[in-house]
């Protein structure tokens, strides 16, 4: 049997992060057990489907790099199969039109509250023996009304349902599209899915589902509920409190390693291991490790581990995702040192590649911005005279390298006779506008001859003027 896995997103928000762990799970599994991987996207609800959300999906699952073998496949474009199969299931009797108005669903439901029953659909409709003509209506599934269904899950082990507890679910809504209960049925059994990894919420729905899969004489899946990721404090992880889009966290510059280690771990363990490579997750991955219990979510651990991971990545993958982030910055890239000089240069040590660039700009930029109180304690009139040896010192060098650069500054202080941060701090302020960075010489170096002499140029008319 070839083990098949989807991912199925409704493409109607942002790809959250929720969503990804329990699609890396998908994958993995499928991955680790040399099956297939599918994309599905169920949009078949037109109003809330947008074209950037799937853009999001595909997007963010190719810079983790969770390739599909098969899909993306659409659900719209089906509208046309589904409903032959559900008027198939009408003249076969698996499936009724029902006629009630939303307005006495409304009564009967509230009726039903009133008298402490759990609102569920009272079938008015389930025999009619007639079509009510032109009335609206939607069509539902006739579910069993006595009787149990029951599945194992892979995370939660026997979960058992009363039919008498579930409605007759509605595959076919008043404006002809049927809906996800249906679509996502006969999708997971055209496309021979065997297991359906996705989130605890469609715990309720796999009852309705299985009863679907039985009535049409289709094999049911294997299921594995994935639980909810919470926030630090255990609650619902909220859109204002927390970032959720896993494209929010590649523009804030971090990498896919990180999110996958983090998500991977968040709810799946392998002893105290932490760090956790893809081949590593392929070998290692198992549907019985997944925690049944819901996870928290905690960023400053994402945090630590880009740290690790822009340390510990190749240097040319490190490259690909900071173009992005000077292409984000409006920084161009090419002004500059090239962008593996540029590591060797400022180094790794940073908690997000935003950060890096952040700290980089001023070797591209054109025109630095001086910050206001480091030009008010260093570009005074005691740094002209540093200003003006280092300027010549610099004009007259004949190699540019880092050796000679650092020879120069070892030679300033001599010089000069003072004290190596009292001719630095000048220079980096001149030159960076700002306090801090790596040390001068390979800000000399890295930021190049010239616009090293009309930065500090530009530094003495700053200290003449004020
Ligand atoms: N489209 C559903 C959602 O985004 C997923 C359904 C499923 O995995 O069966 O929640």
């Amino acid at each position: 049997m070839l083990i098949t896995t989807r991912f199925a997103p409704s493409p109607t928000g942002c790809l959250h992060i929720g969503s990804i762990r329990t699609a890396l799970y998908a994958w993995l599994f499928a991955r680790s057990n040399k099956g297939k991987f599918i994309l599905r996207i169920e949009d078949t609800d037109v109003k809330r489907s947008t074209q950037s959300s799937i853009s999001e999906i595909i997007d963010g699952l190719k810079w983790l790099g969770l390739n599909w073998d098969e899909g993306p496949y659409f659900q719209s474009d089906k509208i046309g199969y589904y409903k032959d199969i559900i008027n198939f299931m009408i003249k076969s009797g698996l499936a009724y039109k029902c006629y009630c108005t939303s307005r006495r669903l409304d009564i009967l439901r509230k009726k039903q509250l009133l008298t402490g029953k759990k609102p569920k659909y009272d079938r008015k409709c389930r025999d009619l023996l007639k079509s009510s003509g032109d009335l609206e209506y939607v069509v539902r599934f006739r579910n069993p009304i006595s009787g149990t269904v029951s599945f194992f899950d892979e995370i939660r082990g026997e979960i058992l349902f009363n039919n008498e507890e579930l409605d007759d679910v509605i595959i076919q809504r008043t404006n002809g599209i049927p809906t996800y209960n249906f679509c996502a049925v006969i999708d997971d059994n055209d496309m021979n899915i065997t297991h359906v990894i996705r989130g605890e919420d469609h715990i309720n729905n796999t009852p309705r589902q299985i009863n679907l899969f039985r009535s049409l004489g289709f094999n049911v899946p294997i299921y594995a509920h994935v639980s909810m990721i919470l926030d630090i404090n255990g609650k619902k992880l909220s859109k204002r409190k927390e970032v959720v889009s896993i494209l929010e966290y590649k523009s804030r510059g971090y990498l896919p390693e990180s999110l996958l280690n983090y998500l991977l771990r968040l709810g799946w363990a392998y002893g105290n291991q932490e760090i956790f490579s893809i081949n590593d997750m392929i070998k290692l991955f198992t549907l019985k490790g997944i925690n049944r219990s819901p996870s928290r979510f905690d960023v400053g651990k994402l945090l630590w581990l880009n740290r690790f991971y822009i340390k510990n990545v190749s240097k040319c993958s490190i490259v690909e995702h900071l173009k992005y982030q000077f292409d984000k910055n409006n920084i161009n890239y090419s002004n500059g040192p090239d962008l593996i000089e540029l590591i060797q240069l400022v180094g790794t040590r940073y908690n997000t590649l935003q950060d890096m660039v952040n700290c980089s700009r001023y070797f591209y930029d054109n025109h630095i911005i001086l910050n206001a109180d480091a030009a008010k304690k260093y570009l005074v009139k005691s740094s002209i005279v540093i200003l003006e040896y280092i300027y010549n010192k610099i004009l007259h060098l004949d190699k540019w390298s880092l050796e000679e650069l650092l020879t120069m500054i070892h030679v300033s202080v001599v010089e000069l006779n003072m004290n190596f941060s009292v001719i630095s701090m000048p220079i980096r302020v001149a030159i960076t506008g700002n306090t801090i960075s790596p040390s001068i010489h390979i800000v000399i170096y890295g930021v190049g001859k010239l616009r090293v002499l009309s930065r500090i140029n530009a530094a003495l008319i700053y200290i003449n003027k004020n």
